[in-house]
């Protein structure tokens, strides 16, 4: 007999991860079913938020997925190096699939590639047909011609050093290293005394990095700090979207009905690309919701989206600063401006919730890029008028 599920979760990445989870704690007694392509849940990730993002609630629920956490970070720039005093925290896509197949099982399948998907079927490589209440597609970030976008590319080695490294909090951005086409900087969260990972990070114009340059970038700045590594235990790399502008009902018009979620939601930080605030939101949006049906979930989806795209015309007006304004090899200017203001308008600005006075005080000042440019990119709201070197 065909098992038909209430809900059922088309990738099991971070979002749709969070969801299943935030599912089983609030409604246990639904059908749900997890399909993913890889052999396990999570992929090859570490997951970082900052704890002024989440509310102590979301806290509290999320806290068996989180791996480290540190009290604070430093970020460095040529002429800045500060301390930012609030936690940050990791979530280990290991920890994420250990935590989350124990809990759910019996609702996972891995190795499911999805070849079609509707609002409430789908059909897997090897012909078999799954029904259910209402799907949630989850496989990632989709390209779309209604979106115009920046990216932010990047290769991350963890590895183990033949000696203590001494570094006690994270060091979210150190720009002081030599600028490439775009902004660049090394992210390094100790995750033990003698562990690292160490991030090379680059905000460029197209979706594709250098992996072996990046690598090589990694064991020179490990070098310079005389970090000797001993081995490198794990690597990711990933390519996250920068929003400059876009037509926000063009790009919901194409998903047509269909209940998204994470990235493929366009639920993420404009400047950053990080989503996992905005996987928490909807994961608790979701198990709260009193109607499940396909219908309901995507308009519950699309009200998120079409709410945050506009809590984020400000972040989307600074990824134009930040790409389109002066030369790329002095953007780091705009990032170490901004690390010269207020700590509490920087937790806001991470968690994508700044106040009007906030906005003002960013933009205030000389600005770090020529001014005639800087209006420019302001006025590029169409992304179909953005040209940048792709
Ligand atoms: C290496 C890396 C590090 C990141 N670090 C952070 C961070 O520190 N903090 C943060 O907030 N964000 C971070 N991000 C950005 C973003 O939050 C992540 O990309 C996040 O995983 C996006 O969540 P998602 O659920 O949309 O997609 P994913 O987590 O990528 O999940 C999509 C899932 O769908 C599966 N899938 C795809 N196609 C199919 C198919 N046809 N059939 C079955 N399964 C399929 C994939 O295998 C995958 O598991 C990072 C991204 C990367 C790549």
């Amino acid at each position: 007999m065909t098992v038909r599920y209430d809900v059922m979760l088309a990738g099991a990445g971070l979002a749709n991860g969070l969801i299943a989870w935030r599912l089983h704690q609030q409604r246990p007694d639904l059908k749900v079913l997890l399909l993913e392509q890889g052999d396990r849940l999570g992929g090859n990730h570490t997951w970082s938020f900052h704890e002024a993002d989440l509310t102590p609630a979301q806290h509290a629920w999320l806290a068996p997925l989180v791996s480290h956490r540190w009290d604070g970070y430093q970020v460095i720039f040529p002429e800045r190096r500060r301390r930012l005093p609030g936690g940050y925290m990791s979530i280990a896509a290991h920890d994420f699939a250990r935590v989350l197949s124990r809990t759910l099982a019996g609702q996972v399948r891995t190795g499911a590639r999805i070849t079609q998907l509707t609002p409430t079927s789908v059909t897997l490589e090897d012909g078999e047909v799954l029904e259910a209440g209402a799907v949630i597609d989850g496989r990632g970030a989709q390209s779309s011609p209604h979106l115009a976008l920046g990216y932010q590319g990047f290769v991350g080695q963890e590895v183990r050093l033949s000696r203590p490294h001494g570094l006690t909090e994270p060091i979210l951005m150190d720009a002081s290293v030599e600028q490439g086409q775009g902004y660049r900087f090394v992210y390094v969260l100790p995750f033990s005394a003698d562990t690292l990972l160490i991030e090379d990070t680059h905000y460029v114009d197209g979706p594709v990095i250098d992996a072996a340059r990046l690598r090589g970038n990694i064991s020179a700045y490990a070098q310079a700090r005389g970090w000797s590594t001993v081995e490198v235990l794990r690597e990711e790399q990933g390519v996250l979207p920068i929003t400059l502008a876009g037509d926000l009902s063009a790009f919901w018009h194409d998903h047509a009905g269909q209940p998204v979620s994470g990235l493929r939601a366009g639920l993420f930080h404009p400047t950053t690309g990080y989503s996992l605030p905005h996987a928490v939101r909807l994961a608790e949006r979701i198990a709260s919701a009193p109607d499940l049906s396909a219908a309901a979930l995507a308009r519950i989806v699309a009200l998120e989206a079409e709410r945050e795209w506009r809590r984020q015309g400000f972040f989307r007006l600074l990824n134009r600063m930040l790409f389109l304004a002066g030369k790329p090899g002095d953007r780091w200017k705009v990032m170490q401006r901004f690390y010269g203001l207020q700590a509490g308008l920087i937790s806001r600005f991470y968690a994508g919730r700044l106040t009007p006075l906030d906005k003002l005080r960013i933009v205030s000042g000389k600005p770090p890029v020529p001014l005639g440019q800087a209006i420019r990119a302001a006025g590029l709201t169409q992304p179909r008028k953005i040209r940048i070197s792709a």
